[in-house]
């Protein structure tokens, strides 16, 4: 269906619904994204909002924008963050609240870093309900430890403009220097070997007990995140179209 027919089935929609019935064919959906860091979720996300229509929200740009916005939740949280201290389930939740009701969202959305424990899992079925979304789409990215390890370990940043190397995947074109600006590149702190292997086994810890309640739900299917993104892509589609 195109964005135009979309759009007429949506005020047919409006125009014939009754007082007493409200049609219920029109479901927004949500899609959550799982996997390590280094799986590749940010770009799949990316790629897959653009053609399902959805919405990509990440909760790392929604803190940014509470705190530009100097909100009352940025007012509760920015304390914690300025400690180093996690921003506690509760305050996580009241901020998706908020998104998911913008008219942005009304199709659906995609959540890529969110939800990370099993309370902010039930908590997003909770603040879901007043939206009728069908039950979640998850895609969990199975990349394998030492995959993730070598991604990770190559990657170099630009120390000016940001952008992002992978010596193995695809290097600058003069070893260490920038292809944009020339400028060095750089190694992140947490992209060592030793802290890479420690934020695996982190991730692996917390979101096991989050894969097993979506798989409970029989929601779960597993994308093969070792192959090419186009592939990737693929297979996601795949899944949503079903
Ligand atoms: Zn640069």
């Amino acid at each position: 269906m195109n964005s135009l027919d979309f759009q007429n089935l949506r005020s047919a929609q409006g125009k014939f619904r009754t007082p007493r019935f409200k049609s219920t064919w029109f479901q927004p959906r949500t899609v959550i994204l799982l996997g390590p860091p280094g799986a590749g979720k940010g770009t799949q996300a990316q790629r897959i909002a653009g053609q399902c229509g959805l919405k990509h929200l990440s909760t790392g740009d929604m803190l940014r924008d509470n705190i530009y916005r100097d909100t009352e939740l940025a007012k509760k949280a920015k304390p914690l963050i300025n400690r180093g201290e996690l921003v506690p389930d509760e305050i996580v939740l009241g901020m998706v609240k908020e998104r998911i009701a913008q008219p942005d969202c009304k199709n659906g959305f995609i959540l890529d870093g969110f939800p990370r424990t099993l309370r902010q899992a039930q908590g997003l079925e909770e603040i879901c309900v007043p939206h009728k979304s069908k039950a979640a789409t998850v895609l969990n990215f199975a990349v394998k430890a030492e995959l993730l390890v070598r991604r990770l370990i190559n990657r170099r940043i630009c120390n000016k403009c940001g952008h992002i190397y992978n010596l193995i995947e695809h290097p600058p074109e003069h070893s260490g220097i920038c292809d944009l600006d020339g400028s060095e590149l750089l190694q992140r702190a947490d992209d060592a070997e030793e802290v890479v292997r420690e934020r695996i086994c982190t991730y692996e810890r917390h979101t096991r007990p989050l894969i097993d309640y979506y798989a409970a739900k029989g929601v779960l299917h597993e994308v093969e995140g070792t192959s090419d993104p186009d592939a990737v892509t693929a297979s996601i589609l795949k899944v949503l179209n079903k």
